[in-house]
């Protein structure tokens, strides 16, 4: 049997058991770095199926590497698996109605992301064993992409470094190779220790930790003017010093996000913001604590990677949706947010242009491809960007929810069940191992996702975000 069918045949094949798995890990829904049990279920399953595992590692307990195969070159699969706080939702339900009050849900499908490389890996190593291919496989194990950015540490700790590429999918709107790039981010807490005092009878005593972070925020507000249209700072303060006016606060905190295009840039606006806060710290007479807690670095995409999964999207052409399946999205239509419904025009405009766009706008979920040459780069960050400094690393997009649905919102996790999620699904992991599968069968195509790496490099190399003090954690 040739490749392309058997890939295709081996993940039809067991449809059943890779859509049970992601219902398992949507019902866990553990948040970052506590997937213990989701982890867990994926490790065995591919040790069950013959892969080599090693778990805990880059100091994170969830995070696994399953390997299969020998040689050149090595394919890195990343399978991601966490969910969202204060997420919980109700399968199916259009209307706002939480499994349980507070809990986690799964709002960016990584339940989906996680299940769908899994099986892409799978059927890559049964047409590796029926033809024969050299080849290393790996499914790479992610904990903590949201908030924390998990894969920057094992990519510290050389976890990535005999990789030749990387693959990666990501449950979407729209079915696209992404050839643009993601926002480089930096997280950081702010700790200032003042000195108490009554703030009526003895002020003069007291130094003021929030007075420091108001300051902080003050210096860079006016820094915004001297930044680079395309950076982003957001802030919140989460430790005010207490509730009582008439109290000299001993310690306030704020946690500061900083993003802009290039990692590069955001390290230069960090040490800004620190020096900002070194003065702050200066002009109260307070001091600060710097903890760096997480870094995530734009995304460098790959065109030769990107072509060959155009090309097998191309192949397989569009996902087929039953006529329940279409009333369903519909039905999730009508929960979509005002604003959200507001930006559907502009959205398809950019994935697909103007024209495509009218016709799809038209259905509840969209079918077409979303071609390269209409992409923005994308506003939010990714922890794949830290792979992609490293090694030719490609992603791409499926989808796997009604048009115009939200991420990281409750509209998403109910549909996070659907045969429309499990449908994408199983269409990612498709295309994830053929798209591995031609790298496969022709080395020079590896030469060439590593000849226009380098291009896109220009001679940098990855500027590590992560300072050697700055270990995974929740915080
Ligand atoms: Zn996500």
């Amino acid at each position: 049997m040739n490749c392309v069918e058997l890939i295709q045949n081996h993940v039809d094949y067991h449809a059943s058991s890779y859509t049970s798995l992601s219902d398992k890990i949507w019902e866990l829904a553990e948040p970052r770095f506590q997937e213990y049990q989701s982890s867990k279920l994926l490790q065995d399953y591919l040790a069950d199926r013959g892969f080599s595992v090693r778990a805990d590692l880059a100091g994170e307990k969830t995070a696994f590497i399953a390997e299969y195969g020998q040689g050149s070159p090595v394919i890195a699969f990343l399978g991601e698996f966490d969910a969202l706080s204060g997420l919980s939702q109700q399968a199916d339900d259009i209307k706002h109605n939480p499994l349980k009050e507070g809990a986690c849900g799964h709002g960016c499908g990584h339940h989906l992301l996680g299940t769908g490389t899994l099986a892409a890996v799978c059927a890559l190593k049964a047409c590796m064993e029926e033809n024969h291919l050299p080849g290393t496989i790996r499914f790479y194990g992610c904990p903590a992409e949201e908030n924390a950015g998990g894969k920057a540490y094992l990519v510290r700790d050389g976890y990535f470094d005999d990789c030749d590429l990387a693959l990666c999918w990501h449950p979407e709107l729209v079915r696209r190779a992404v050839y643009g790039s993601s926002t480089a981010n930096f997280r950081a807490f702010f700790t200032f220790h003042g000195t108490p005092a009554h703030a009526a009878i003895q002020p003069e005593q007291g130094r003021s930790a929030l007075d420091a972070v108001e300051l902080m925020n003050v210096g860079v507000n006016y820094m915004r003017e001297h930044m680079i249209d395309a950076a982003r700072i957001h802030y919140a303060v989460t430790n005010t010093g207490g509730i009582a006016p008439n109290v000299v606060q001993q310690e306030a905190q704020v946690l500061y996000a900083i993003r802009a295009p290039k990692v590069t840039q955001v390290k230069e606006l960090y040490e800004r913001v620190c020096n900002i806060a070194h003065g702050a710290a200066l002009m109260t007479e307070t001091s600060v604590d710097i903890r760096q807690v997480a870094a995530y670095s734009n995304l460098i995409s790959n065109s030769v990677i990107c072509d060959q999964i155009e090309r097998h999207m191309e192949g397989l052409g569009p996902i087929s949706y039953t006529e329940e399946e279409l009333a369903y999205a519909r039905r999730f239509q009508t929960a979509i947010s005002e604003m959200d419904r507001k930006m559907m025009p502009e959205n398809a405009c950019a994935a697909f242009g103007r024209e495509i766009a009218q016709e799809q706008l038209k259905l509840p979920i969209y079918t077409a491809i979303a071609y390269g040459n209409h992409h923005e780069d994308m506003k939010g960050s990714t922890d794949v960007g830290d792979v992609s400094w490293m090694i030719p690393t490609a992603q791409f997009n499926v989808p796997t929810f009604a048009a115009g649905t939200a991420f990281h919102a409750w509209q998403a996790v109910a549909q996070g069940k659907s045969s429309i999620a499990h449908k994408g699904m199983l269409y990612a992991a498709k295309i994830m191992a053929l798209t591995a599968c031609d790298f496969l069968l022709d080395p020079s195509l590896v030469d060439q996702a590593k000849k226009i790496f380098m291009e896109m490099l220009g001679g940098e190399v990855y500027p590590n975000p992560l300072p050697p003090e700055c270990q995974p954690g929740i915080w």
